[in-house]
């Protein structure tokens, strides 16, 4: 039996013996399983990275005093948004200095029981 096919690698027209063939020669079927294990190892970097993000989320949860990039990165939000919370004084914050603000974590924590007190 033969069958008119195309490659599932090179897109080419070739001729299988078998439906179960999905390249047109071992080149094509050597590279594409090179390809797939690449892209799994790409995958597997890319968990390594959120996992050692979560860890250092954890890190920063555990720090008393937190920067603004740190209270945006914790909450999710743009450093924009962090900033105008402590303007409007939802968030209470000392000011250090120029660009030093820092906010105590446990304000996040009465932050987040008001605003969800606001939702009901
Ligand atoms: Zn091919």
């Amino acid at each position: 039996m033969f069958l008119a096919k195309i490659c599932e690698f090179c897109n080419k027209d070739f001729i299988a013996k078998k439906t179960v063939t999905k390249f047109c020669g071992v080149v094509c079927a050597r590279k594409a399983y090179k390809k797939k294990i690449r892209d799994k190892k790409i995958g597997e970097v890319e968990i390594n990275t959120d996992t050692q993000k979560q860890e250092k989320l954890v890190v920063l949860k555990n720090q008393k005093y937190l920067t603004i990039a740190e209270v945006a990165a914790i909450l999710k939000i743009s450093k924009r948004s962090a900033y105008l919370y402590v303007s409007q004084g939802r968030l209470p914050a000392v000011n250090f200095g120029v660009r030093c603000l820092r906010i105590s974590s446990l304000e996040l924590d009465s932050l987040f029981k008001e605003n969800a007190n606001e939702m009901k």
